[in-house]
């Protein structure tokens, strides 16, 4: 069956040693993020027995199933800021959740003391990136407001960087939570966990410029694809294709490469515009952007990614003559094609051991 995603297991494995041994020769335990692959089972068993020891997610669907399939045996780690309207939700699936609203920390402390249990929060900062968190000059405010929470529990202070604004962590941003960090603790409650970062930290840590004290990542890119996030540079020894995206040519014909008609609008509402090359060998696979976001690598470098519609992606394959109807062509997914190639029920997953 196809449009089919490939995982290599053993590469999943291999990625995730070689991150845990360059984060924990700087002293971090980092977590290993789900979401991408809509906590698919295979491959958090596989983060599991790699030695990531925490796994962490932005939908409580996908903690759900965690924590069912192991059994309550694996921590979990809740990434989007929770709502309201799940708090008793919150406190039953996730050992911790990120946050950075107060009325929403009331509610989860409300739900864990129905509970009877207690539920551990990161509080997040927003150091400039402009997503979640709260500014640093209402901290204080904030720590007052949680100090009288009876069934919450700090554990610490995070960062979330390069996901909106595109900001990047620095020494001076990382320095700049642990100062607010020392300043809490000034104030008699200890924190255990300074949580620096996405994979768009990882080259601080490979640079060896980490400061002392960021001690927890929330890692998902870097580990499962092989690349930092800032300039999407390949981490070294990692693997880039531990996923391989598959799909099948319905449609191969010599065409023109200029549409012929009066222009108007495509699928998408945007206006087209087209670069002549003459008449070329074109190709259509059976996949579109209800499946990924067409940010995909041909692995044949000799193919090029012409466009898409909600179901097909057209490519110019003039360079391959022996291409043929029936025959499949291989991409590596960047980021949004993977989170939604996991998700399509229409991509069939595949599970392969390279070893
Ligand atoms: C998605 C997410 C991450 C992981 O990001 P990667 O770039 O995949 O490492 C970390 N933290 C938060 C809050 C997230 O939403």
């Amino acid at each position: 069956m196809y449009p089919q995603i490939i995982i290599d297991l053993n590469k999943v494995e291999e990625n995730s040693k070689i991150i845990l041994e360059k984060t924990k020769a700087v002293g971090i335990k980092p977590c290993a993020v789900t979401k991408v692959t809509c906590a698919d089972i295979e491959v958090a068993k596989t983060l599991l027995e790699s030695g990531f020891e925490e796994l962490a997610d932005s939908r409580i669907e996908n903690i759900k199933k965690l924590k069912s399939h192991f059994d309550n045996k694996v921590k979990t780690l809740l990434l989007r800021i929770p709502m309201i309207s799940q708090a008793k939700e919150v406190v039953q699936y996730c050992d911790t959740s990120l946050n950075s609203e107060i009325e929403t920390i009331k509610a989860l402390d409300k739900a864990a003391s129905d509970l009877g249990k207690k539920h551990n929060i990161i509080l997040m900062v927003d150091l400039g990136d402009l997503r979640e968190g709260i500014w640093p000059s209402s901290i204080e405010k904030v720590q007052e407001e949680l100090r009288k929470l009876g069934n919450i529990n700090v554990l610490g202070l995070g960062v979330n960087l390069t996901c909106y604004g595109g900001v990047i962590p620095t020494e001076e941003k990382l320095e700049e939570l642990l100062e607010l960090k020392a300043n809490w603790e000034h104030k008699g409650m200890p924190l255990k966990v300074v949580s620096g970062g996405n994979s768009s930290t990882i080259n601080m840590v490979l640079e060896g410029k980490i400061p002392t004290g960021i001690n927890h990542l929330r890692l998902g890119e870097s580990l499962l694809l092989g690349r930092e996030t800032i300039d999407r540079g390949h981490i070294p020894n990692t693997h880039l294709d531990a996923f391989v995206l598959v799909a099948e040519i319905v449609e191969i014909k010599e065409k023109p490469s200029l549409p012929i008609g009066t222009i108007g609008q495509d699928a998408f509402g945007n206006s087209p515009v087209f670069q002549d090359r003459g008449v070329h060998k074109r190709a259509i696979v059976a996949i579109g952007r209800q499946d990924v976001d067409l940010n995909l690598e041909p692995i044949d470098e000799r193919i090029e990614i012409l466009g898409g519609s909600s179901d097909h992606i057209i490519l110019d394959v003039t360079a391959i003559p022996t291409l043929k109807v029936g025959d499949k062509v291989e991409f590596i997914p960047g980021y949004g094609s993977l989170l939604q190639a996991m998700t399509s029920p229409y991509v069939k997953k595949v599970y392969k051991h390279s070893k």
